[in-house]
Formats: C-alpha cells, sequence, structure tokens
C-alpha cells in the first residue's frame, strides 16, 4: 500500500527519513514533530531566560550605584567591572534635547562624556519627558 503513496521531495525535519504523502508535510511521525517542537521551545526559552537575566543584572547594578534621591554618575569602566552589559536595555527615551536614556526597566542612564554615564533611578525618570 505504501507504494501508492508518492514521494515527497523533502524530508523529515527532525530525523531525515523521506517522507511520504502531502507535499507541505514537515515531520515523519508524532514524535519528530513533538521532539523537533520542544527542543526548538526549550532553545527559545533558554534564550529569554538568558536576556532577562542580564537585563535584571543590568537594573541591580544600576539600582545599587544610584544614590537614593539624587543622580549619580559614575564612570563606565565601574559598570564594566560590576558586569554590566550596554547591549541590554529594555528602552529608551529620548529627550527634548536629544539625550537618550537608556533604561533597564526602572532604571536608566544617559551619557555624559565619553567615560562617565549619570544613573537615573525610578522616581526621577518619572520626571523625564517623553517624546516618542
Ligand atoms: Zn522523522
Amino acid at each position: 500500500m505504501l507504494t501508492n503513496i508518492p514521494n515527497n521531495p523533502n524530508s523529515c525535519q527532525e530525523c531525515g527519513r523521506v517522507l511520504r504523502g502531502r507535499t507541505d508535510k514537515k515531520f515523519c511521525s508524532d514524535t519528530c514533530r513533538n521532539n523537533h517542537h520542544n527542543r526548538k521551545n526549550a532553545h527559545d526559552i533558554n534564550l529569554r531566560r538568558n536576556i532577562n537575566s542580564t537585563l535584571n543584572k543590568n537594573r541591580r547594578i544600576l539600582c545599587d550605584l544610584a544614590h537614593f534621591d539624587k543622580n549619580q554618575s559614575v564612570t563606565i569602566e565601574q559598570l564594566l567591572r560590576k558586569g554590566f552589559s550596554f547591549s541590554f536595555f529594555t528602552h529608551v527615551l529620548k529627550q527634548p534635547n536629544g539625550q537618550h536614556i537608556h533604561c533597564c526597566y526602572d532604571c536608566g542612564y544617559y551619557h555624559q562624556s565619553n567615560s562617565r554615564v549619570v544613573i537615573i533611578k525610578r522616581e526621577n525618570l518619572k520626571k523625564v519627558n517623553i517624546t516618542n
């Protein structure tokens, strides 16, 4: 009976077996489909977990360095030594003066110079004008 089912030009995305039947089929069995999706989901979950972990670490570093009631200027070197990653932030607040505040949730910073940033904590972020 299997000989009546035409070969599919594609192979199973999980095990590589030749597929039979519909040309839009991607997997030879439910097991292969489930294995494929479970592995892909695990990869995606792991990726998001690592990003969230980096964002939370950045936020913690900013909050730890900031004074409670005023803005604090720190060196980029200080942030890097604590493990801060400048590639990760949740959003950017653009100021009317063109300045960009990079935020990690409720804490942010802007560049004061090539070597220093000013940290802005939650209370003060609320006062910042959002222009976009
Ligand atoms: Zn398969």
